[in-house]
């Protein structure tokens, strides 16, 4: 039978990255503007690699190149999700991606990218950008064109355990004070709206708001996709989010719980706590991959764990 698959995380560091993540995960980051761990990465600007077994040593795009079994055989060129942890000492641009129709168009060929977000951490007063509050196209243009972001903006604060769903087209920002889970599909389409009037080496970034105003869906509020937390003996278990591209699932362990992996495989991210995976002992932090075949997990000890497949 196969193993488990266990990842070492990409460090990105970036004008508005932090140093949380050594603190909360014990991670060597490269500094302390670490504003980005790629945990579950076959990205070429990033993969992650695997930390021990048969396959130690080789990034994570190799192994979905070379060993597609262990994948289900997916048909998919590229590996379809991405996974990172954001840490975000200050605010991230406004920004919005484009759905997989948008981007194949104008993009050569690209996918979109919708993504969701657990929130790790946050600092008291901490907030979040998802939505606007524009009810019309013309309407959303114009309030982008006059600057009126206070008007626009849907802002709200956030707290540790909150959960955002961001489809395509949704305008939102992450800002300072907060460390999040990420999981999104694998596309790097950005398109910025807003940049705070920022400098950066003393020119404002490129922002691209013909495509922004292209994109945007009108009108728009946060979408609520979580579930009901179902208790089971020993842990709980809450789909947060299910659609076409991903089901992301939260579970809280207190004692075992065996998930099954009837898919082509499923990411485990362990978020708090710690205890044992089949044995393997795993702490906060850890990340890995049940292959395609390797039907359960029994997880035990004192932990949160958030997976996802497609
Ligand atoms: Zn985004």
């Amino acid at each position: 039978m196969s193993e488990l698959i266990f990842l070492e995380p990409h460090f990105k560091e970036v004008l508005w990255g932090g140093n949380k993540m050594r603190e909360a995960y014990g991670y060597d980051i490269p500094g302390d503007d670490t504003g980005e761990a790629w945990v579950v990465s076959t990205h070429p600007a990033g993969p992650s690699v695997v930390k021990e077994g048969p396959y130690k040593g080789m990034k994570l795009d190799a192994l979905y190149e070379e060993h597609r079994e262990l994948f289900g055989n997916l048909q998919d060129e590229k590996f379809p999700l991405l996974i990172k942890i954001i840490d975000a000492k200050d605010d991230l641009s406004i920004q919005v991606h484009p759905d997989d129709a948008y981007a194949s168009e104008h993009e050569n060929g690209a996918l979109g990218k919708t993504e969701c977000w657990y929130i790790l951490d946050a600092e008291p007063g901490a907030d979040i950008v998802v939505g606007h509050h524009a009810k019309t196209r013309d309407e959303m243009a114009e309030m982008i064109d006059e600057g009126r972001w206070d008007e626009f903006l849907n802002v709200m604060p956030i707290k540790k355990g909150d959960f955002f769903y961001i489809p395509a087209g949704t305008l939102h920002a992450i800002r300072k004070g907060t460390l999040i889970l990420e999981t999104q599909q694998n596309s790097d389409v950005t398109y910025r709206v807003y940049d705070y009037g920022r400098l950066q080496n003393g020119k404002p970034r490129e922002l691209h708001l013909k495509q922004s105003k292209d994109v945007i869906t009108v009108p728009q509020q946060p979408e609520k996709t979580e579930g009901p937390v179902q208790a089971h003996e020993g842990y709980t278990e809450q789909e947060l989010v299910e659609n076409r591209l991903f089901t992301v699932e939260k579970y809280i362990i207190d004692g075992e719980a065996e998930i099954e992996n009837p898919h082509p495989f499923l990411i485990v991210d362990v978020i708090g706590g710690e205890g044992d995976v089949d044995g393997h002992p795993i702490k906060a932090g850890d990340h890995f991959i049940v292959p395609s075949g390797y039907e359960k997990i029994l997880i035990r000890g004192d932990l949160e764990i958030i997976t996802s497949h497609i």
